[in-house]
């Protein structure tokens, strides 16, 4: 994409140039492709759409009309695919830390598949969705994301085979092993060293009698940025090797896909609102803000840009939101047409995961205030 016009990366943008920014278009059949290269990629395993990644309801729909089924982060995501007519038996509820409430109530709509990286969780589990399948959250090495998911999430491998046997006393059901080995991870060895540390915690689980089933191999697919990164079918290969090397043959694979399966289906669409120039640098503000979508940028990521006038010669910007925060930038440093000017639009591709559902990320809402 590195030198492609806007117009041909997204001919469908002509349908909307009179529409206010911004505002995020996902093209719909992209997204329908994108599901069959995961299905294709991971046929006879299980695709889940971890649907933080962007949850709103036609994205949802057009993900299960291709087939593919829903990791959840909260009851109030569960609630949003029931009512959608996603049956529960299609919806896992992944988040290793969940509200005690959110799990008798998913519990409750009958959704069976669980979660859970600490004593205290599996507590939770056993006394509010009794005799549910659950997974522990291994805390695996995260080696080449670029969002990682170390330190908050994930048992040791000691700790996660007491853990199971524990699950099993309480009355819950050993189901597997699951772990995140990133987000946006471009390093496929990742998958492999974690399904290792993940095989030494089910033989010494098997010594004792308990059987695990299943492996999920949790997200991580990564989207173009402008870098150089595997496609899914690269590290699929490498998760069916890992899998038939050091796990025994019928063991069953589940993935969580959430940026991979949507990122690059976005383009955000924002307008130049103003410019200046302090100490040295251009600055260029434009409608979109890190507070309203593009949290990623304050980690970091760059998305790649484009605008109207990418023929002409470029200038180093500061660009960065509107709002009254001097944390709001949104790429330092970014080389753009120097002629940008009031009412010019950039796109920002690869905006279709965790922009628009930071809006109450994760299903939670904010804090409603009391006033006494
Ligand atoms: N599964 C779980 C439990 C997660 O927490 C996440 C992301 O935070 C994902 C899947 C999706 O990860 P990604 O967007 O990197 O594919």
């Amino acid at each position: 994409i590195a030198n492609t016009p806007i117009q041909k990366l997204a001919p469908f943008l002509q349908n909307h140039t009179n529409r206010e920014t911004p505002f995020l278009l996902i093209d719909s059949n992209r997204l329908r492709a994108t599901c069959q290269t995961f299905l294709r990629a991971f046929s006879g395993d299980e695709v889940y759409f971890s649907m933080k990644a962007n949850s709103t309801p036609a994205v949802l729909k057009i993900i299960a009309q291709e087939g593919i089924r829903f990791d959840a982060a909260s009851y109030a995501e569960i609630d949003k695919l029931i009512r959608m007519g996603i049956p529960a038996e299609k919806i896992i509820f992944m988040a290793p830390t969940k509200i005690p409430a959110d799990i008798e109530r998913a519990y409750l709509s009958g959704v069976r598949v669980f979660s859970f990286d600490s004593a205290m969780e599996l507590q939770k589990l056993a006394s509010l969705a009794p005799g549910a399948r659950v997974m522990c959250r291994v805390a695996v090495g995260n080696e080449g994301s670029e969002w990682p998911l170390e330190r908050k999430f994930g048992a040791s491998a000691l700790e996660s085979a007491a853990l199971l046997t524990k699950a099993a006393q309480l009355g819950l059901k050993p189901l597997g092993l699951t772990f995140h080995v990133g987000s946006q991870n471009r390093n496929p060895r990742a998958w492999r060293a974690a399904i290792e540390q993940c095989a030494q915690i089910w033989y010494v689980l098997a010594d004792q009698g308990i059987q695990l089933e299943a492996i999920d191999a949790g997200g991580g697919f990564p989207s173009n940025y402008g870098k150089d990164y595997p496609a899914v079918e690269e590290i699929a290969a490498v998760i069916h090797q890992a899998l038939a090397q050091l796990l025994p043959p019928g063991t069953r694979l589940m993935v969580e896909p959430g940026r991979g399966l949507v990122a690059e289906c976005g383009v955000l669409v924002t307008s130049v609102i103003n410019r200046a120039h302090r100490a040295g640098q251009e600055w260029l503000y434009v409608d979109a803000s890190a507070y309203h979508g593009l949290v990623e940028a304050m980690q970091g990521f760059t998305f790649p840009i484009r605008t109207e006038k990418d023929l002409a010669p470029r200038a180093p910007f500061v660009l960065c939101g509107p709002t009254c925060d001097s944390t709001d930038v949104i790429q330092e440093n970014v080389l753009l047409p120097a002629t940008l000017g009031l009412g010019d639009r950039l796109y920002l591709l690869t905006t279709g995961a965790y922009t628009t559902s930071m809006e109450h990320y994760n299903g939670f809402q904010f804090p409603s205030t009391v006033i006494e």
